[in-house]
């Protein structure tokens, strides 16, 4: 158990304590005796010409293919890590902002634990550092985002059993094994829900000669979508352009349809966590199929996935409860108990004062 520490806890009164899930589709903020207070899209929309943010969040994810010519709407995260390392600081010195002016008092900068994904370089993870620091943070720490998901999942990663996770975001799938408060095995996967979204795109044009935006497929994915036959299987009519003639058109698809276009991307994922399970020891086997293996991230809810995973890998898998804010409640559990949960931060190489 941590001692009581009265300076901690003095600080602790008057300062922000945050948690963030910097995601590839979504960034989550989550508060420190509040919760979750932000969860928006990982969307900025900039002036071409002066560079400058018109809108963060869900008001640019709402632009996004409706853009004039002077607009770009850019997502600054690229399969996990930042790729555009001035937009990021900008969402996230917004983000932090807008939290900070939800108080009524006057509050020093705040703590803040980000969430990076397993297995990144060090370049990458000083990148998501900086960017925390450089948009107000008095300290920054980084944690695993397999550890957050377990965490907030709340799986008993701190015991010698083990856990297993399959985080499904935007841009990657990651899967990691834990034991003893650390990664066994993990996969890092590039496909996700993002590659989803273009094989329905893909899927309408060849079939159909139909044409539809992004934010048309993913609507599809989550009301068709399945990666195992629904019990009823359903229909909507798609709107979009016929590539033929060149006029607007609607086209009753069915999930059927729509399985058949995700089929080969939940292949690859199915195989990813096989191939993960192949690396682990037998006694870890034995724990996981006690414990079963937990989806979290926005792709867990696509239907049927954790059917599907169930009867391919042999291994009973659920998913977590609110699979889209699971990073986010992990990285916030951190300062429930600083002192024990501190050592899942992970440390930079040399001159962070993470940790
Ligand atoms: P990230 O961590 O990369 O920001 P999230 O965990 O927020 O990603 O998940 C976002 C992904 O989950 C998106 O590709 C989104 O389309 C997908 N998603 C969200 N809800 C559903 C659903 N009901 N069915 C299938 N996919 C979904
Ligand atoms: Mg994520």
């Amino acid at each position: 158990m941590a001692f009581f520490n009265p300076i901690n806890w003095l600080l602790g009164l008057f300062s922000l304590d945050i948690g963030i899930d910097l995601g590839t589709a979504n960034t989550l903020v989550n508060v420190r005796g509040k919760g979750i207070v932000i969860n928006e899209p990982s969307w900025v929309t900039i002036d071409k010409r002066s560079r400058r943010p018109l809108a963060i969040g869900m008001a640019a994810k709402e632009m996004v293919g409706r853009t004039p010519k002077n607009v770009i709407a850019v997502r600054p995260l690229h399969d996990g890590v930042i790729s555009e390392f001035d937009i990021t600081q900008i969402m996230l010195e917004y983000f932090i902002g807008r939290v900070h002016e939800q108080s009524v008092v006057p509050l020093p900068k705040p703590r803040v634990v980000i969430g990076i994904p397993a297995g990144v370089t060090e370049v990458e993870k000083r990148a998501v550092y900086d960017a925390a620091m450089a948009a107000g943070a008095r300290q920054a720490f980084l944690l695993e985002e397999p550890i957050a998901a377990a965490l907030g999942a709340g799986l008993p990663i701190g015991e010698t059993r083990g856990s297993m996770v399959v985080d499904i975001g935007g841009g990657t799938t990651e899967v990691a094994v834990m034991s003893m408060s650390g990664v066994v095995a993990s996969r890092s996967l590039r496909v996700a829900g993002d590659e989803m979204d273009q094989d329905i795109i893909q899927y309408l044009r060849n079939k159909y000669n139909l044409l539809i935006g992004q934010g048309i497929a993913e609507k599809i994915k989550m009301v068709l979508g399945s990666a195992f036959p629904l019990e009823k299987e359903k229909t909507m009519e798609v709107r979009g352009r016929n590539l033929v003639t060149g006029l607007p058109e609607t086209v009753e698809v069915s999930s059927i349809e729509i399985r058949e276009a995700l089929a080969n991307s939940v292949q690859v994922i199915v195989d990813t966590v096989r191939d993960a399970l192949d690396e682990i020891p037998p006694a870890i086997i034995g724990d996981l199929m006690d414990l079963g293996v937990c989806l979290a991230g926005g792709g867990a809810l696509l239907q049927g996935l954790d059917r599907r995973l169930t009867e391919d890998i042999r291994l009973r898998t659920w998913v977590a409860e609110d699979p889209l804010t699971c990073v986010a409640r992990g990285t916030g559990m951190i300062y429930e108990d600083f002192e024990d949960l501190s050592s899942y931060l992970v440390g930079l190489e040399r001159g962070g004062r993470n940790a």
